[in-house]
């Protein structure tokens, strides 16, 4: 595979980053995955938007602007051939040539950037849509910031790790008695027809997905409740389902063990995830 580091497009043996790079050292870096169907991209304005976000709450320079970051997207896309899969950016504080907690000066040390491509054939027809997912509830111990999409993912990575220990396939975060969200996507349950999602805050990623699929929904005439719920009436609810750029919307049949409706993925989460590949096939670029 062909991935990018720092203006440069390489066999993936030959891509390097230096030991001191912050990423590696700190996890002081922000990242973005964007999804590729029919070989082009799902959103990608979207992830730019809030990369920059991100890049600022850090104070971090961009190293290129969103029309070379839309180049550098395609070309891998291309030179990998791509039809179906995810593309990871990642950009880090760079490697200032040695540990120190103190941001390193901007003008003398750039930012990394690394591109790679994921391929996933057949990611849209996943077959595991059709019969949806388990889930574990976990604390939800992660920073105050989650809003900022940066590399630290060790507790989702534990979470994870807990959810496939316990027999389950994901874990749903839970503070102060309410669902924030997944290790690794938004958290919605469904209840006489309305969507029920979490409202957007420092306490969760804002996701491109999340956006997209209530912007769907609202047009389909679908009724969107943003607050928080707790497991228990996630559990009692009709369905449940996450989204996200890599997973689109995927059903929860179960919570910490208990079906979730019929134990079947429901109508509303099987029609988001038909009208957001739909749109999204659209709208890609
Ligand atoms: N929340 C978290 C914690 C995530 O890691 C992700 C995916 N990176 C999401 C939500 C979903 O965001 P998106 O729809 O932009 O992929």
């Amino acid at each position: 595979r062909t991935v990018y580091v720092n203006g440069e497009y390489l066999p993936e043996e030959e891509a390097k980053v230096s030991i001191f790079d912050r990423g590696f050292l700190m996890a002081d870096g922000v990242y973005e995955v964007t999804s590729v169907l029919d070989g082009k991209l799902v959103d990608f304005e979207g992830h730019a938007k809030r990369l920059e976000r991100s890049l600022g709450e850090l104070e971090m320079k961009a190293p290129c602007t969103t029309g070379e970051l839309l180049e550098i997207h395609r070309e891998l896309v291309a030179r990998n051939g791509i039809e179906e899969g995810m593309i990871y950016l990642q950009i880090t504080r760079g490697s200032p040539g040695d540990r120190d907690f103190v941001f390193p000066d901007p003008e003398t040390t750039a930012p990394t950037i690394v591109l790679f491509t994921q391929n996933k054939p057949g990611l849209a027809d996943n077959p595991v849509a059709k019969q949806g997912i388990s889930v574990i509830s976990i604390e939800d111990i992660r920073w105050g910031r989650r809003d900022i999409k940066t590399v630290q993912l060790l507790y989702p990575s534990m979470g994870k790790m807990m959810a496939k220990k316990a027999g389950a396939d994901d874990a749903w975060l839970v503070e102060d008695g309410k669902v924030t969200e997944g290790t690794s996507n938004n958290a919605y349950i469904v209840k006489g027809g309305k969507i029920i999602t979490r409202a957007l805050s420092n306490d969760i990623l804002h996701g491109i997905t999340r956006a997209a699929v209530l912007r769907f929904a609202r047009e389909a005439q679908m009724e969107v409740e943003e607050r928080s719920f707790s497991i228990e009436e996630a559990q009692g609810a009709d369905e449940a389902f996450f989204t996200s750029a890599s997973a689109f919307v995927m059903p929860v049949v179960k919570i910490d063990g208990a079906e979730v409706g019929t134990g079947k993925p429901g109508p509303v989460a099987a029609r988001l995830r038909e009208i957001y590949l739909d749109e999204s096939r659209k709208t890609a670029i």
